[in-house]
């Protein structure tokens, strides 16, 4: 940057020719830094944690005397672009975050430039009436609200609705804490949110298989209900529900006194992208009278591609949707959404304040999204869906989740057909868990243990590959998360040798 343009006391971006002319120059300019760091496919540096903590160290990091804008660049060259994980590398592989599309970026750097916050009309205007375009499509996208026969019995006439979230957990969070205040409402006519909890609120029940998301418990835990309150239902070989298991549960516990209020489908377990069959949690949750949420914060990518869509069952059967942007969908941390098949069920999450969001604005058509959120102040995520659904079209999305899902089933094919590897189940999405058996000393598991640990762990500090690792039968387990459509075939076959290769050292 030219220090002469430099005014230290320029604070934002105006009219003004000159704030704008430096508005140009430095994002310009930070954007070029970006770029450069970009030097090769390592997915890290390799530095260690200490080594990391040196390089990023200032001494004062509020000093009496700032640096000015013209230390921007010099900063982020010197302390932090060097030393990122590049997500968009084919060699990161570890968890269910990947790179952020590139359409994706520009518009985060729109939404924070405008600042926008979604909780009333007035602080976003031109936010809100995309956010609602965006989940009208979504809810359209997932099957809500046609009128097409979803069951046997009924005719889904209800109004579907949903909100940009913080992600995932937040979703299951709204789901279990609607469900709940559904379920008291239509079964026991009570009022939790006027009234608190229920009297025998200590016998409510949620199920979910036992490789669910932590966030079911953490849900519990904040709802007042307790990890207890959650059933963990047994999986089967392919990672999924055992659904026999479910109902003999939800049965068992009736008989017992407790209440079954809720299950939740995982649409994209975390570890191995297994799916439960949501067709069969329905018909069981629709004879107790229960709510089912599908937490499809993983694979709710996979409904863009005309080759898979299939997997993920009938969703739209569901009383509501978890929906994460920032994992197979490729977009910037934090992008979720959280739909809901009958949106009068938001009703528990409206609250009228005077300065906020008064009653006579709705009857005028102004939209104060702050009633279906448990946010406040929240960002124009919906912004990233909206540039993107554009750019890339049903055929561009098609292409980039077909790719990953393809490239799952390739490496599961090799790793199945190798003597070196073995793996727990055939992935459906794209993450694929499997571990390195080395020739000798094959009755040791400490020893396949530790040499697998050993493996992930050469791949971060000396290669700059970094892969996931998970625990499966009390046995430790490598993990590659596919999220990345540039990832090729002939890289997966290098990967593997390479993964042979240290294994055997
Ligand atoms: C990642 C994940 C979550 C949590 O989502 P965040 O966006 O990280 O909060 C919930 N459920 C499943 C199945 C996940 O994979």
């Amino acid at each position: 940057m030219e220090n002469n343009k430099i005014d230290n006391n320029l604070l934002f971006l105006t009219e003004d020719n000159d704030a704008k002319a430096l508005y140009t120059e430095l994002i310009s300019g930070v954007s070029k830094a970006i770029a450069d760091v970009f030097t090769n496919e390592k997915a890290y540096i390799g530095l260690s944690p200490q080594e990391l903590k040196q390089k990023i160290h200032v001494d004062e990091l509020l000093p009496k005397q700032g640096l000015g804008l013209e230390s921007v660049e010099k900063l982020l060259n010197e302390k932090i672009l060097p030393f990122f994980l590049r997500t968009p590398s084919t060699d990161y592989m570890a968890h269910l975050h990947g790179p952020a599309l590139i359409e994706t970026v520009a518009a985060e750097l729109v939404l924070s430039t405008f600042n926008q916050s979604m909780d009333s009309w007035d602080q976003s205007p031109v936010a809100t009436e995309i956010e609602l375009e965006v989940i009208d499509t979504l809810c359209k996208l997932y099957g809500y609200g046609s009128t097409v026969l979803h069951d046997e019995t009924v005719l889904d006439k209800v109004h579907p609705d949903g909100v940009f979230t913080s992600g995932g957990s937040q979703s299951n969070l709204m789901a279990l804490m609607l469900a709940r205040d559904w379920y008291c409402n239509t079964k026991l006519n009570y009022d939790v949110k006027k009234f608190g909890l229920p009297q025998c609120y200590d016998k409510f029940r949620i199920y979910t298989s036992e490789i669910s998301h932590f966030s079911m418990e953490k849900s519990a835990h904040l709802l007042g209900l307790g990890y207890n309150a959650v059933v963990k239902v047994p999986v089967d070989s392919k990672q999924k529900m055992d659904i026999v298991a479910f109902k003999s549960l939800v049965e068992q516990d009736i008989a017992q006194g407790n209440i079954p209020f809720c299950a939740v489908a995982t649409v994209g377990t975390t570890d191995y992208g297994s799916i439960d069959d949501i067709q069969q949690m329905k018909a069981i949750c629709a004879e107790h009278g229960m709510w089912l949420h599908a937490d499809a914060a993983y694979g709710s990518g996979v409904i863009m591609s005309s080759k898979y869509k299939d997997i993920i069952g009938p969703i739209f059967v569901c009383d509501s949707i978890t929906v994460d942007f920032h994992k197979m969908f490729l977009m910037p941390v934090s992008c979720g959404a959280f739909l809901l098949k009958d949106a009068s069920n938001f009703e528990a999450l409206t609250l009228h304040a005077d300065y906020l969001n008064r009653e006579e604005d709705e009857e005028d058509g102004y939209t104060n999204l702050v009633g279906k959120s448990m946010q406040t102040t929240r960002r124009f995520d919906a912004l990233k869906v909206w540039l993107s659904f554009q750019v890339r079209g049903q055929q561009g999305w098609d292409k980039i989740i077909t790719t990953c899902i393809d490239n799952a089933q390739y490496l599961y094919k090799k790793i199945a057909s190798s003597s070196s590897f073995e793996t727990v189940t055939k992935p459906e999405i794209s993450s694929v868990v499997f571990r390195f058996i080395p020739k000798r000393n094959r009755d040791s598991e400490e020893y396949v243990n530790e040499l697998n640990k050993k493996i992930r762990r050469k791949l971060i500090h000396d290669k700059g590959i970094v892969i996931g690792q998970t625990v499966y039968d009390h046995k430790v387990f490598l993990k590659f998360t596919l999220l990345n459509p540039r990832m090729t075939h002939e890289k997966l076959d290098s990967l593997l040798e390479l993964i042979s290769t240290i294994g055997s050292e």
